[in-house]
């Protein structure tokens, strides 16, 4: 049930190449006893420590989310973690051969399907929610982030361009696994054709393809099939987040109101977030009864079949 936590059912891998560093990586997901989280392991560094997703850890935030442990380092975690939240999985390793996650075709929905694959296991612990009790916010210029209790988990997300295409987009998202599956994960991620030639200038996006990110020029998209929603990039912006969010460990219950935040922000936000006790509080539900007589809705992690179509 959804009020517990889960893993993996079995083991299920994949391979692809990484954004920034071009190189081909192979990953592995495996399933993680209760109370685990999300660690990392770099296989190509014999006797590494394994790296656990938490918001401690995250050591970069420069164009991804970068976390490191004891001089070892995984990058562009995001879009896996978005995966495994929207899909509720609280524990798994995640073995890779390579410094970054595989960037796959740029968005969520890869990770989706494999996570399908190995099938999901409900486990006997409850899981931990973390539930907003004040309003909270932090800002950084016209950047911000505002947070306020909600009895669900609800994110609402505004994009501002001067481009012809992107300008002004707003979504916003109550959360469920269906709906993460089928509006969010699918959304690829974006750059602008100018900034992906000094990018490769220097050495970075030497992954990147039109096979893995929208490309626009001053005028239109390059990838020839388009986009595949109308307002992709906001909700790319969405998938973003939610991968950042769960880097603090714990589902989390409230409405954040984003304003052109990115992963520097939401990193930002996470630890002040985290350091000011009393803006939550941790819940767990004991049984699928007590979940509904809380003032808070649990989360609908559960899936449909068609949510894969
Ligand atoms: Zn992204």
């Amino acid at each position: 049930m959804d009020y517990r936590q889960r893993t993996l059912k079995e083991d299920v891998s994949c391979t692809g190449v990484g954004l920034h560093s071009g190189e081909r990586v192979r990953l592995k997901l495996k399933p993680a006893p209760p109370n685990t989280g999300i660690r990392f392991i770099r296989t190509d560094l014999p006797g590494s420590p394994p790296i656990e997703a938490t918001f401690k850890n995250v050591i970069d935030t420069t164009l991804a989310t970068t976390i490191g442990y004891n001089g070892c380092r995984v990058s562009t975690i995001e879009h896996l973690m978005a995966a495994l939240f929207g899909l509720g999985i609280d524990n798994a390793i995640v073995e890779l051969d390579g410094p970054e996650v595989p960037i796959m075709d740029g968005s969520a929905a890869p990770f989706v399907f494999l996570i399908k694959t190995a099938g999901i296991r409900d486990q006997d612990e409850p899981k931990r929610f973390i539930v907003i009790k004040k309003p909270f916010k932090v800002e950084d210029g016209n950047r911000s982030v505002h947070i306020y209790p909600s009895r669900e988990l609800k994110i609402t997300y505004t994009i501002e361009f001067q481009h012809p295409l992107l300008r002004n987009q707003t979504y916003e998202l109550t959360f469920s696994a269906k709906d993460f599956a089928e509006e969010i994960s699918k959304a690829r991620t974006f750059g602008f054709l100018k900034d992906v030639e000094t990018l490769k200038q220097n050495g970075l996006a030497k992954g990147g393809s039109l096979d893995n990110a929208i490309v626009v020029d001053d005028f239109k998209i390059l990838n020839e099939d388009g986009l595949r929603y109308k307002d992709e990039f906001v909700r790319h912006k969405i998938l973003d987040f939610i991968g950042d969010l769960s880097i603090i460990g714990s589902p989390v219950i409230g409405h954040f109101n984003v304003k052109r935040s990115g992963h520097f922000l939401n990193q930002y936000m996470l630890k002040k977030l985290i350091s000011s006790k009393k803006h939550w509080k941790v819940i767990k539900f004991k049984s699928e009864k007590e979940c509904t007589d809380e003032a808070v809705k649990v989360p609908a992690f559960g899936l449909p079949d068609s949510a894969f179509a």
